[in-house]
């Protein structure tokens, strides 16, 4: 069976120039960079590289990248440095809409010391900008918003968040894990003082991340041990992952400059096809605001989970906006934050593509989706309820 994957925002395939890229670096270069030796040395300039790769996308100095072990670590990184760096301040500031590895220690930090402020959104999961500015006061040590919702897609807007925060002399750290190499970021314009961003998301492998440190940022390291990433990061490098992140930072970076692939085209002929096809359906966030590659969907009276069992039978991979909670499924945070309704935010999925995702695989989901959501609505107590409130009304 094929497989028509619409999974890009959980992980993305490895790019085959990416791989080809590593593979001499898991095999006869396998020196350690900090080693003296010549052998070493080669491995450490192809780090410098990719190194200058990395930075190049985000529109950084080399200087300012630390290689991670993934995004939730570079989160991490950032959120404690920032919290060691201002010992005596005691609120900090996210958003309702965070993926885990930034909601959980803000939740783990709000049991532990500190004061949290979630700042709410809208129906279309755009940030309440005042809200942001009215929590901010002298004791705030940081303030961590993500650039791009990893459910939704909905982009927050940095350059009024940055005016907002940084008037205030406060430390800005961005997550934006799904926004690097989909839309254009660029640091020396979009003044935040960290950002986080993971290899596997942009067809590199699982187990690489970055951190993005604006020059002049006090830094504390969360791995404290060995010299390496100028003693900001203790650890041996994943080296072959970091040369093939640096490539996929330089595709990523190509893709963006050339324009030749419609993501966001192919991403509507979907969401229009759907809405043509199937009654009750709603696109969750701000369409004008979203990532290209990322779509919402509720499909009302039904639920996720049920939609994708039933989509895997036909190879289509896709995700679901709802979460296992104690045993129960529960519509996601993002979903819930944002007041969709239970009936909608249950029957949720969230189709995400890449520069592989082809016009035919559209089709097919196209072809696929309508009888699906029609047999499992047949099936529904709460669609038999809705359709005989809508006869008798
Ligand atoms: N932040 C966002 C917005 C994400 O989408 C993800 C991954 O899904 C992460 C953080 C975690 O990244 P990683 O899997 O590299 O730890």
């Amino acid at each position: 069976m094929n497989i028509v994957y619409l999974d890009n925002n959980a992980t993305t395939r490895v790019d085959p120039a990416v791989l080809e890229t590593m593979l001499p670096y898991l095999d006869e270069w396998y020196g350690n960079p900090s080693s003296m030796h010549s052998f070493g040395g080669e491995v450490g300039r192809k780090i410098a590289a990719a190194r200058e790769q990395t930075a190049q996308l985000l529109g950084a100095d080399p200087e300012e990248i630390i290689f991670t072990g993934c995004g939730t670590e570079s989160d991490s990184t950032a959120i404690w440095s920032a919290l060691r760096s201002e010992p005596d301040k005691k609120h900090i500031v996210t958003s309702r809409v965070e993926h885990p590895a930034v909601k959980n220690l803000f939740e783990y930090l709000g049991k532990n010391g500190y004061r949290v402020t979630f700042v709410p959104v809208d129906g279309q999961g755009r940030l309440d900008l005042d809200f942001l500015s009215d929590s901010l006061g002298d004791d705030t040590a940081l303030v961590s918003l993500m650039w791009a919702n990893n459910e939704t897609g909905v982009i927050f807007p940095f350059p009024e968040i940055v005016e907002r925060v940084k008037e205030k002399g406060i430390l800005l750290h961005s997550d934006a894990i799904q926004a690097a190499g989909k839309i254009p970021l660029n640091m020396s314009r979009d003044r935040v003082d960290m950002l986080s961003i993971s290899g596997h998301k942009i067809h590199a492998p699982k187990g690489i991340g970055a951190l993005y440190v604006r020059k002049g940022t006090r830094f504390s390291p969360f791995l404290i041990g060995g010299h390496q990433e100028g003693g900001r990061r203790g650890g041996t490098e994943n080296t072959a992952s970091i040369i093939g992140f640096g490539k996929a930072c330089e595709l990523a970076a190509a893709r963006l400059e050339s324009k030749d692939q419609d993501i966001a085209g192919f991403r509507d002929r979907l969401e229009q096809g759907l809405i043509a096809g199937v009654p009750r359906i709603l696109i969750n966030g701000d369409t004008e605001n979203r990532l290209p590659n990322t779509s919402s969907i509720s499909f009302e009276y039904i639920e996720g989970e049920s939609i994708l069992l039933m989509l895997d039978k036909h190879g289509i991979c896709a995700s679901s906006g709802s979460a296992c909670t104690s045993g129960s499924l529960e519509p996601s945070h993002v979903l819930r934050a944002m007041g969709i309704p239970y009936t909608a935010a249950h029957g949720s999925i969230r189709f995400s593509l890449s520069h592989l995702s082809t016009r035919e695989e559209i089709d097919f989901v196209l072809e696929k989706v309508p009888p699906v959501i029609k047999r499992l609505r047949s099936m529904s107590p709460f669609w038999a309820e809705h359709v005989s409130t809508c006869q008798s009304a």
